[in-house]
């Protein structure tokens, strides 16, 4: 026997929601879903009338529907703000070029402004010349240090006031449980927040109006809304340890669906006991944007690449840091250690 959406008690029920339990049609499935997101919007107080936002765009589920939804809550309560969307190269072929085509099709769409930052003109590398540099074991850590300051950059370059993505719940659950296990307690606390003020010269305020909408829910949204988003994997994951996050977290969910939010607000309540010593923010000394070191992570990184020595930067080579940067000459030793690569 077909059952009846529990809302309006009128039509079928298509779905039963992941987050409650509740069997609803299309409609009443939308209209909840697009009603949390503008009480999350609202709760935080995370835009003002007459701001510019940058919507962060991947072509991906979640930064579609964050396009879809921002652009539908911003006509219907009137929220005043100028969206556009951003959009990262990060030259990875057979990924990205394709991604960024469904990109172009949802600036058609949506009719926003696009503009697109790609690590070959901000860096002078690609993602395919990196990992064939440095292998696939820690290609993701490029990706993302580099994607940061991309989004920072396009961002300022657009003069918008703030960046939204789409990270939703189970992505911060997952990032609450990463740092979890690996003590990263400054990341641990700074992972949960809705919402970032500039940390710095070159740094543009972020926030995630996605946060406690599950994945779950935005692909049903997506698929029922007949969105027009790319869903194929980059060809360079899995960046591992979040693949494991990942896998842990889904198995939580399948024992008990409110592992998520839990996760969440468990992070959102940890404190840090006083006293306890944590990285102070400065600037990079070459290029102005923030770092706790004398240089950005992007930087030596950077330095690194293009040295031919991959393994700067990643690991436990940072002693080795002030040594390079100033010139000095490296040991036989150093240099094959930081030229050794694990494919
Ligand atoms: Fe970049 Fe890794 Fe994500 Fe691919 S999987 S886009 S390499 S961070
Ligand atoms: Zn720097």
């Amino acid at each position: 026997m077909p059952v009846q959406c529990s809302s309006c008690r009128e039509k079928r029920a298509v779905l039963k929601r992941p987050k409650t339990g509740h069997s609803l049609c299309k409609e009443c499935f939308f209209w909840a879903f697009e009603e949390e997101v503008h009480q999350t919007i609202k709760a935080a107080e995370l835009f003002k009338p007459g701001e510019s936002v940058g919507i962060a765009a991947s072509g991906g589920k979640d930064s579609t529907v964050l396009a879809h939804v921002m652009k539908l809550l911003n006509e219907r309560y009137n929220y005043g703000l100028d969206l556009m969307l951003i959009s990262v190269d990060e030259g990875i072929t057979g990924y990205r070029d394709d991604s960024l085509e469904t990109v172009k099709r949802n600036q058609q769409q949506y009719e926003l402004p696009l503009k697109i930052v790609s690590y070959e003109e901000l860096y002078g590398w690609t993602m395919d010349a990196i990992v064939k540099q440095v292998g696939l074991k820690n290609n993701c850590t490029f990706c993302g240090v580099f994607r940061r300051q991309a989004l920072d950059r396009g961002a300022i370059m657009l003069k918008v006031d703030k960046i939204c993505t789409g990270h939703n719940a189970d992505d911060v659950a997952e990032t609450v449980l990463m740092n979890v296990l690996r003590g990263d307690i400054a990341r641990l606390r700074r992972c949960t927040a809705i919402s970032t003020t500039s940390e710095g010269d070159g740094v543009v305020p972020r926030c995630k109006p996605l946060k406690y909408a599950y994945e779950k829910e935005i692909v049903l949204y997506a698929y029922f809304k007949k969105l027009d988003y790319f869903s194929t994997e980059c060809i360079y994951s899995p960046n591992a340890y979040r693949g494991h996050a990942r896998t842990f977290l889904k198995d939580l969910e399948s024992i008990r669906s409110s592992s998520i939010i839990d996760i969440i607000h468990s992070g959102e309540n940890l404190s840090v006991r006083d006293g306890v010593k944590m990285p102070v923010q400065g600037t990079c000394s070459r290029c102005g944007y923030i770092s706790s070191q004398a240089l950005c992570k992007s930087c030596v990184l950077l330095e690194g690449l293009n040295r031919g020595l991959p393994k700067l930067g990643i690991g436990k080579h940072h002693r080795l840091h002030d040594k390079l940067l100033s010139q000095q000459p490296l040991t036989e030793k150093e240099e094959r250690k930081l030229k050794s690569v694990d494919f």
